[in-house]
């Protein structure tokens, strides 16, 4: 009694690994466990083989996963678990950091925090964000070598956050309490406000990837730093999915600039603008786009913004929402059919913004996002013009820096645009980085320095890669290609992939003739055997430059990368709710309480926060609820509590074996297909 198991309750399903359960009762040849999820097993000894003693570093977790004596996913998984349920988010596996986001401010990051992890060895505190910064600087230092920090993870698992601390800790390292300090911390605010948005993920959804590379001196002070941003989601400015946001910035303008201001540029409330609400929702809870706004001005105040260019990028703002109110006509002209621009006051306003005439022709949601996506590049540019200083040539040869990536991760959608296309072909860049350190590095120096070791087997994705973007003839070359190709279309082009990569295994082509699809074997993604062979579209209308111009910035990235010292991250996100620790799915919760009590929804049905019942199903819910402990109802509500905790549970095992596999090299196969643009 008292002695820990696992227990493998074999339920074929693809996480299912075994679960930690506490022996509690040996009565009559039986033995009764408790496990993880609290959960009751009688089990008979004879047919107990699905019961093995579980090894002392797996019962109260360790700090270095490393050490487990039960290496495996069940092991990974419950280590990080039973930390997690005490508030312990952070847990190394050797070098590598893995961050559970906790949902709520822990109290681990205060300046004594700060203190206790400065100049320190990684392990001899209990893991930690700032001590991989620590490590970061002590080895920029001591190696006088460049560092970097790639920081994974799916959306909302934590890694903007992640970086904040990470720079956070180097500014207060560097210790020089300087203006180039609070210049590189008062970047993230512009780049949150006008790169960030609300998503169904992540209230503060990061729709572009960002390397900030931070330049110390000899000394070891922050002297500057220098921003690069990847591939903004730029269709988000005209249209958002529903319970989705337009970029912060336009929620804040529209709730914190000065009335008079906003008269002159003929600006109303955000419910009034078609940019603003195609995902049905303007507010964020837990955002409070009034303050925001004044913290957007006072850090562009800080990043050297000045009062003209601020009205400059307002107008702008003001003048794309403006244009997404446009309404348009079919007209005929001399027998051709063509649309015109209704006169209105939001056509009038948008060409003074912009200063044009009203004769402007056809507006598509092409030019607008074109507009803020060039808006974006110019803001990250003026940033950079405040926070990067060249290199003089005495400093070029002692400056060291430290690199932040913080990119998207893997994304798969049910209709991809080519976006979807670089952002995976991005992160099989970094798959292939991780993998060439972690495991082809290391193996290579055993071998150099004839160590005696076990091979440890892993899946180089270097063929999906080369087929990518690398041999001759390659699918970014051949799209790139064909676009630029005058009689060019999706069906030529779809012809020449499929005849150029058709034997090579991590294609698939089209199924049949009719098809215009095809599919690409990525490394890994957010696994589950439904989701495995997923069914990517891919719309081609991108500018025919566009992939050349993210094949290049990669390039730079992984040369950069390249000759850094790396530390990773790896950020798991716990649950679907945005909320700390377990919560119950309230709205899960109630459809099952209310089918299982009601019947089909002929009579009721459930909204956004409340449920429409008729009467009489109201008193015979509210007479069920009195009836107390034998209740039916609270019987299912036990069972819908125990089985939501087991589908958190399973999400977070589902992300552990994703790492664990990917540490393994595992390879997944994913499908993308192409549809006609
Ligand atoms: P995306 O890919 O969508 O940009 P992300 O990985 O960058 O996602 P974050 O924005 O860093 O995710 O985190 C999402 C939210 O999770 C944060 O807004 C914050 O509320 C919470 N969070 C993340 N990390 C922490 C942490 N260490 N402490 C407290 N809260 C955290
Ligand atoms: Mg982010």
């Amino acid at each position: 009694m008292g002695d820990y198991v696992w227990l493998d309750l074999k339920t074929g399903r693809e996480f299912d690994v075994p679960v930690g359960a506490v022996v509690k009762l040996c009565d009559s040849g039986q033995i009764q466990v408790l496990d993880d999820e609290g959960r009751e097993h009688w089990i008979f000894p004879q047919n107990a083989t699905n019961i093995k003693p579980m090894h002392p570093t797996s019962v109260h977790g360790v700090e270095d996963m490393i050490r487990l004596g039960d290496l495996n996913e069940a092991g990974i998984l419950r280590n990080l678990l039973i930390r997690y349920n005490e508030h312990v988010i952070y847990t190394y596996t050797g070098s590598i950091l893995v961050a559970v986001n906790p949902y709520q401010l822990l109290p681990i990051y205060t300046p004594d925090h700060i203190r206790l992890y400065t100049n320190r060895k990684i392990g001899e505190m209990p893991p930690h964000i700032f001590a991989i910064a620590d490590n970061c600087y002590f080895n920029m230092q001591r190696n006088n070598k460049d560092q970097c920090c790639i920081i994974s993870g799916e959306s909302g698992a934590g890694k903007t956050e992640s970086t904040k601390l990470i720079l956070q800790f180097l500014a207060a390292i560097s210790g020089q309490h300087s203006w180039i300090e609070q210049q590189v911390l008062e970047a993230t605010p512009i780049l949150e406000a006008f790169g960030n948005a609300k998503t169904i993920r992540n209230d503060n959804s990061s729709r572009f990837g960002k390397y900030i590379d931070i330049h110390f001196n000899k000394r070891g002070a922050i002297e500057g730093a220098k921003i690069e941003q990847y591939l903004l989601e730029k269709s988000r400015v005209c249209r958002q999915a529903a319970d989705e946001r337009n970029y912060h910035i336009f929620y804040c303008m529209l709730k914190g600039m000065a009335p008079e201001m906003k008269a002159k540029l003929g600006l109303g409330l955000a419910r009034e603008y078609s940019y603003l609400t195609t995902g049905n929702c303007t507010e964020c809870d837990g955002r409070d786009d009034l303050a925001d706004y004044s913290s957007i001005l006072s850090a562009m105040k800080v990043l050297m913004f000045s009062e003209t260019e601020n009205l400059e990028i307002s107008k702008l703002l003001a003048a794309i929402l403006h244009l997404g109110n446009l309404r348009f006509e079919a007209r005929t002209y001399d027998n051709l059919d063509a649309c015109v621009v209704v006169r209105s006051p939001d056509l009038m306003t948008a060409a003074s913004l912009m200063e044009v005439c009203t004769n402007l022709g056809i507006m598509s949601n092409t030019v607008v996002h074109g507009i803020y996506g060039r808006l974006f590049v110019w803001i990250v540019d003026k940033i950079n013009a405040a926070i990067y200083r060249p290199p003089t040539c005495e400093s070029s040869v002692i400056r060291r820096s430290i690199g932040l990536l913080d990119i998207f991760g893997f994304e798969n959608f049910i209709v991809n645009s080519f976006e979807q296309l670089c952002i995976n072909f991005a992160n099989e860049n970094l798959q292939q980085f991780f993998v060439r350190h972690v495991f082809k590095l290391e193996q290579e120096e055993y071998n150099l320095e004839d160590i005696n070791w076990q091979h440890i087997e892993f899946t180089d994705n270097q063929d999906a890669l080369d087929m990518i973007a690398n041999k001759p003839m390659n699918i970014i070359s051949l799209i790139d290609e064909e676009s630029k190709f005058p009689k060019g279309t999706d069906a030529t082009m779809l012809y020449k992939l499929n005849s150029q990569h058709k034997l090579n295994t991590n294609y698939f082509p089209p199924k049949n003739s009719y098809e215009t699809q095809f599919g690409i074997q990525h490394f890994a993604g957010v696994l589950s055997a439904k989701e495995r062979y997923l069914t990517h579209r891919f719309l081609l209308k991108r500018s025919p430059t566009l992939s050349s111009q993210f094949k290049r910035s990669l390039e730079m990235l992984m040369r950069t990368l390249s000759v850094c010292q790396p530390f990773f991250v790896r950020c798991i996100k716990p649950n679907e709710f945005k909320k700390p620790m377990v919560r119950e799915d309230l709205r899960g919760t109630c459809q099952r309480i209310v089918s299982a009590r009601l019947g089909k929804q002929d009579d009721w049905q459930i909204g956004k926060t409340k449920i429409f019942l008729k009467d009489q199903h109201d008193m015979q819910l509210e007479i069920e609820r009195d009836k107390a402990i034998t209740d039916k109802v609270i019987l299912i509500q036990k069972s819908v509590r125990r089985l939501k905790a087991r589908t958190n549970f399973l999400r977070l095992r589902s992300a552990v074996v994703f790492i664990q596999k990917v540490w393994r090299g595992y390879r997944s196969r994913k499908n993308y297909q192409i549809m006609k643009s």
